[in-house]
């Protein structure tokens, strides 16, 4: 990927743990890597295909001088996600804040913070079958759609579907969305379960009645295997009401273990029923 980078832009701003520093102030470093395609720019000599280094310069200022943080952990994360959010053909940014004039008794050249972040995609399967489940699952989308940490959303229909496991119990409402989201995977595991949680969600029966229940089905093609967290969902290949309305939106997504499409999974997993 092509880079455009900012060394060193200079910002007095206020931000630290102790008081002096939020009343005083202090000269911060901002060092950025814009990670962006600028083939058809350079091409075609436009400014206009790619990102305006100057407007980045400008919003890199203005979010450190109209916040103050304890932190420059935060610094950096609420830089790099401003930057994100405004210059769509950004695609990932390294942010490094530094701060040589940080309140440590001793010599030094500068302290400093680097963080990595970017869009990634994730797909996302819904279900319901408790209550209004339509208003449960439309709440839940609206959700995707208000957050700062989510862009380009698609939503497939919803479907009614039997019970999968545990089958004595009313028929399923399932649908699968597909996003681009900033938040990690555990971040996106967390942002699931709040929005789980404010559906009343009430952890009971494995595979039970649920008012909402969202699961992580893929994200880029990362393969996650930890005690709170299997992607690819590890049982998605084998589910019906997953496969069909994620094969509406998205039949060319490839399986990262399987190596199979979405729709191949589907064909397969009709096949074999
Ligand atoms: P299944 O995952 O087989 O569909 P379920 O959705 O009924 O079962 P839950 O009770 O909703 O299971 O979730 C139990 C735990 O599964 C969650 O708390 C979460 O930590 C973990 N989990 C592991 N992988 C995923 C994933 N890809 N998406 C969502 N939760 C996951
Ligand atoms: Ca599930
Ligand atoms: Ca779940």
């Amino acid at each position: 990927m092509d880079e455009i980078r900012i060394d060193n832009l200079k910002i007095f701003a206020h931000h630290g743990v102790f008081e002096h520093e939020n009343i005083n102030g202090q000269n911060f470093f901002v060092n950025a890597v814009l990670y962006t395609d600028t083939e058809r720019a350079g091409t075609l000599d436009n400014l206009e295909l790619s990102t305006d280094y100057g407007s980045v310069c400008t919003l890199i200022h203005k979010t450190m001088t109209q916040n103050t943080f304890s932190l420059i952990e935060s610094v950096a994360q609420k830089t790099a996600l401003e930057i994100l959010k405004n210059f769509p053909l950004i695609e990932s940014v390294d942010i490094e804040i530094r701060k040589p004039e940080a309140p440590v008794e001793m010599d030094f050249e500068s302290l400093s913070v680097k963080i990595h972040r970017g869009w990634h995609t994730a797909v996302i399967a819904l279900g319901s079958n408790i209550g209004d489940s339509r208003k449960y699952i439309e709440n839940a989308v609206e959700q995707f759609e208000k957050s700062e940490y989510i862009k380009d959303l698609k939503v497939s229909d919803l479907i009614v579907t039997k019970p999968y496991g545990y089958t004595e119990q009313d028929d399923f409402l399932n649908g699968a969305l597909i996003c681009k989201t900033v938040l990690s995977p555990h971040m996106l595991l967390d942002f699931i379960h709040s929005i789980e949680n404010s559906a009343d969600r009430v952890r009971e029966i494995h595979w039970g009645p649920r008012t909402l229940d969202l699961d992580i089905i893929f994200y880029d093609d990362a393969v996650i295997d930890t005690p709170d967290l299997t992607v690819p969902h590890a049982d998605m290949h084998n589910r019906t009401f997953v496969l069909e309305p994620l094969n509406s939106i998205a039949p060319y997504y490839r399986h990262p273990v399987l190596n199979l499409t979405v729709s191949q999974l589907l064909e397969k997993l009709k096949k074999n029923d």
